[in-house]
């Protein structure tokens, strides 16, 4: 029996994610490679969260939380909105696809910009939904065009920002006039998995439209700054509305134990998150400088990477790279991403990218 697969799923491609470390020194034998492929923190996790995995893992037969209460009270208590308005998810990403089979039935639209996440369209598309991609002007989200493209089908509409891939931000000034033309029945989803990281004065405080009592939902996540990607835990503020119909689909035990345990522990944990800003600003600013010298230029960043052109085939210097133990990321054309990391791995980098496309010149 053949199998009968919806178009809209069998059309997809599977994410492809950064490759991870120990492959590929296994695929070429490298004693060492050095990833900057995921936006990861360089610096490891929360040293006060890695404290309470021990404690916690000994309660691993028990399932987890499923209201997630002390969680979801901190972060309440952070953001000064009450727990009815949070609502967490296995990465950010999780609540992503609750937001696409929550409003969308088949046929309906969520805006997007082109060169944005691609999460969104996937899982839009997996809701059967209509991924409209709105054109960039300079790797920058066209706010006004995207506001012109909502029609009475919208229902979603994604603003990454940070941007993923271009670290390019919306500013203040934008988003407002953005949130006076959408109308209600059209959720905003401001996407912030880089929030701790900026650092420019015009970023908008998305808060204040939930707070407002707009339809809109800010997410952000514990896998960039806080360094617990690999726990898989995310969160979303919005309306006490909007939370009680997305936890109609919520899998109830979606954020297992010790990633509800390590996040509360590394939300209060300031100090990591400020030597991460730190270094991650220094660095960055040292990469950046670094591209120029060699001849590109990378785009205004506020997160913890740097999307730069390099001038030819982006997936002949990504692989050239990787046979040199450096794992980037190819998005698209010309186009690579590199994440800030760690001062050593930084200069690596460079010096390899020196190497690679001198050779070619
Ligand atoms: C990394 C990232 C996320 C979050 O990922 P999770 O690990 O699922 O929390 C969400 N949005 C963007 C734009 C990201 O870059």
């Amino acid at each position: 029996m053949p199998l009968k697969v919806h178009p809209d799923i069998a059309s997809l491609v599977p994410y492809v994610p950064g490759k991870p470390i120990e492959e590929l020194q296994r695929e070429l034998s490298l004693p060492r490679a050095i990833k900057l492929a995921s936006n990861e923190n360089p610096i490891g996790p929360s040293p006060k969260a890695l404290a309470v995995l021990a404690e916690t893992a000994s309660t691993l037969h028990r399932y987890p939380d499923g209201g997630a209460f002390r969680l979801r009270g901190a972060l309440a208590e952070r953001w000064k909105v009450t727990p009815d308005q949070v609502i967490l998810g296995n990465g950010s990403d999780e609540i992503l696809g609750l937001l696409a089979r929550t409003f969308l039935s088949p046929g309906d639209e969520a805006v997007m910009a082109e060169h944005t996440f691609v999460i969104y369209k996937m899982e839009v598309k997996a809701a059967h939904g209509v991924a409209v991609e709105v054109p960039q002007k300079k790797w920058h989200h066209d706010v006004p065009a995207m506001a012109a493209a909502i029609t009475d089908k919208t229902r979603l509409l994604f603003v990454c920002n940070p941007n993923n891939p271009t670290g390019t931000m919306a500013t203040k000034a934008e988003v407002a006039a953005l949130m006076a033309l959408v109308p209600e029945h059209v959720v905003v989803v401001f996407d912030e998995a880089y929030y701790e990281y900026v650092r420019h004065p015009e970023f908008p405080e998305s808060l204040s439209y939930v707070k407002g009592g707009r339809n809109v939902i800010v997410l952000r996540t514990f896998s960039k700054i806080y360094g617990l990607a690999g726990l898989r835990i995310g969160y979303g503020i919005t309306t006490p509305e909007i939370t009680n119909y997305l936890n109609r689909i919520r899998p109830p035990f979606n954020a297992n134990s010790m990633a509800q345990r390590a996040a509360l522990a590394a939300l209060s944990d300031d100090a990591h998150v400020s030597a991460s800003r730190t270094l991650n600003h220094a660095e960055m600013d040292k990469v950046r400088a670094g591209l120029r010298t060699l001849g590109f230029d990378a785009l205004p960043s506020e997160a913890n990477f740097l999307y730069f052109d390099v001038g030819r085939d982006g997936r002949e210097v990504f692989d050239a790279l990787l046979r040199k133990g450096i794992i980037v990321r190819h998005i698209e054309g010309r186009m690579l991403r590199v994440t800030v990391g760690l001062p050593e791995e930084n200069q690596l980098f460079l010096s390899a990218l020196q190497d690679v496309t001198r050779a070619a010149r």
